[in-house]
């Protein structure tokens, strides 16, 4: 039996997807993907006065954009000293320096559906522990903001830069913001081939200049030829109703950020993770959540979060994973760029490789 699939974010009953493409047409840019990294690039593209549309199969956020933990943290993937190993050093700083503006470029431009909280990353064991002193060395001996933390939650590191989201509703006005700028949105429109920069969809083509794929979850899919680079995995979630014995001021990255979870302003705990608990049957396309991992996010939710609030909602979404967990970020075809694969941290990455695709496709650099 399938379990209902509703995030806790999906709390507007008065919103209205833009409408569906309605035949053939031709723009600079077609942006496929409506989640924060396509929005992110529809955005900018019209700041850069380029006609832009933006479709996306089902709606705005429909993928992991509006169905995540909504939690906002610098840097990419990997912890900042192994960023350092990954990406050698002064990329590793680069990349961590342009997370923490793009951050405040989301706390300034969304103020109502973001808050500015610190983060926590607690560790689960002594070993984890060990590997927090290590990133908490390499985060000041590159004068980035972190603290050790010792507190209700356990012991580790605060990151006093970070925050959390209502990631649906964040979308959501991102794409009011885009339409108001000049952007032509359109949901319920599947790409279903991109063949040179023409775009042909279920509802008509598009005939561009440039193609910006923004698709995190089954970015394969659509581009076949990264199927030996990228994975699609489920991440499961749930959330409760008010919990008004437990306070939680800063969301909480434990066990490597395998498990994490934020408080709402009303009382309310949204808690993702176990998916390397059950990783043969999370390596999937499939986006709906299942009995195995939600039953153990109750057990953690009962035990060790220790709120008795009955669990409210239920849901998965797709994203996808590189082996090294370094993004995808290129060119992959003449005249198609293609941003994703985030490795499951991709609310704040998924900005700056929106921000290259346009550059990309502004300058061709
Ligand atoms: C449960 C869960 C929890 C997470 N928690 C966090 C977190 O706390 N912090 C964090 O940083 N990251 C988190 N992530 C990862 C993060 O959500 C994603 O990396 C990020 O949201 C990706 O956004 P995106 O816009 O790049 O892509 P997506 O959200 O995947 O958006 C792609 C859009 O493209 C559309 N689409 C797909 N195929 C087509 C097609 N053929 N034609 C047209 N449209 C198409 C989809 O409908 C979708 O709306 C989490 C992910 C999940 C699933």
């Amino acid at each position: 039996m399938r379990l209902p699939n509703i995030p806790v974010w999906d709390d507007d009953p008065a919103w209205q997807p833009p409408s569906p493409l309605a035949g053939d047409t031709s723009t600079d840019v077609c942006v496929i993907g409506l989640g924060g990294s396509g929005l992110v690039a529809v955005r900018a593209l019209r700041a850069v006065g380029m006609r832009v549309i933006g479709i996306d199969a089902v709606d705005v956020g429909a993928g992991a954009a509006g169905r995540n933990g909504g939690l906002l943290l610098a840097g990419i993937a990997d912890f900042h000293h192994d960023a350092v190993r990954l990406l050698g050093h002064d990329a590793a700083v680069a990349t961590y320096r342009r997370t923490l503006v793009e951050l405040d470029t989301v706390f300034a431009e969304c103020p109502l559906s973001t808050r500015r909280t610190g983060s926590l990353r607690i560790a689960a064991s002594l070993a984890e522990l060990d590997d927090c002193r290590a990133q908490l060395a390499q985060l000041q001996l590159d004068g980035f903001p972190a603290a050790w933390y010792r507190g209700d939650e356990g012991e580790g590191l605060l990151i006093p830069s970070d925050g959390v989201m209502q990631p649906l509703r964040r979308v959501r006005d991102m794409a009011d913001q885009a339409m108001r700028a000049g952007a032509t949105l359109h949901s319920g429109t599947r790409a279903d081939d991109i063949c040179g920069t023409r775009v042909r969809t279920d509802r008509g083509t598009i005939n561009c200049g440039r193609v910006i794929v923004a698709v995190d979850g089954r970015l394969e899919v659509l581009l076949p030829e990264l199927a030996p680079r990228v994975r699609t995995a489920r991440l499961q979630m749930l959330a409760t109703a008010p919990s008004p014995g437990r306070q939680i001021p800063r969301p909480v990255y434990w066990r490597d950020g395998f498990e994490y979870w934020q408080q709402l302003p009303d009382g309310s705990i949204a808690l993702g993770g176990f998916r390397d608990t059950d990783i043969d049957t999370e390596w999937t396309h499939d986006a709906a959540p299942t009995a195995g991992i939600q039953q153990r996010l109750d057990h953690f939710l009962r035990t060790h979060i220790g709120t008795q609030a009955p669990v409210t909602h239920r849901w998965a979404a797709s994203v996808s994973y590189t082996a090294s967990a370094a993004p995808i970020c290129e060119e992959v075809r003449d005249g198609v760029f293609a941003i994703g694969a985030y490795s499951g941290t991709g609310n704040v990455v998924g900005a700056l490789c929106a921000r290259d695709a346009v550059s990309w496709a502004a300058t061709g650099a």
